[in-house]
């Protein structure tokens, strides 16, 4: 078994489900592409990605794409881009992390009405949650570990 690194910044470490890099400054990748939000040429990216949609853009009312969402407020920024400013129709895909709140659940079902979308909720047994938090734990060191698999692989 190959030892853990942490990042010195954000103490994410090197066995985090999502595969982060540690680079050889201590830094993780995460970080690493946190640092290029500021430096990006938003403008020229988003005439970008304004062409590539084009071809992804369905004529009979279908939906264009998928956006995984939990329900916080940069799943209502994100939402807000897709379907206002790209005019694309989201399939929108929900990972259940069953810590939702009163407040959570009720800020999924206003994004659907608010957008106009439909969701689709993966809910995976509780006890199979139960046995993948044990395994992770004693594996990886995370009990978060199915959760950032689960929002990541679902969509
Ligand atoms: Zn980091």
């Amino acid at each position: 078994m190959s030892k853990t690194i942490f990042c010195k910044r954000c103490l994410y470490n090197s066995k985090h489900p999502l595969g982060l890099i540690i680079d050889g400054e201590g830094i993780c990748s995460g970080c690493r592409i946190h640092e290029e939000k500021n430096i990006l040429d938003w403008s020229s990216r988003k005439e970008k990605i304004i062409k590539i949609i084009k071809k992804y853009k369905s004529k009979k009312n279908n939906y264009d794409c998928v956006v995984p969402i939990s329900g916080a407020e940069d799943s209502y920024y994100i939402v807000h881009l897709v379907k206002n400013v790209l005019k694309l129709n989201p399939l929108l895909v929900c990972y259940n992390k069953y810590f939702n709140s009163e407040t959570g659940i009720k800020n999924l079902s206003n994004l659907r009405i608010k957008f106009d979308c439909d969701i689709i909720f993966k809910n995976i047994n509780p006890h199979t949650i139960k046995k993948i938090t044990k395994y992770t734990l004693s594996e990886f060191g995370n009990i978060y570990w199915p959760i950032l698999a689960g929002t990541t692989v679902f969509p």
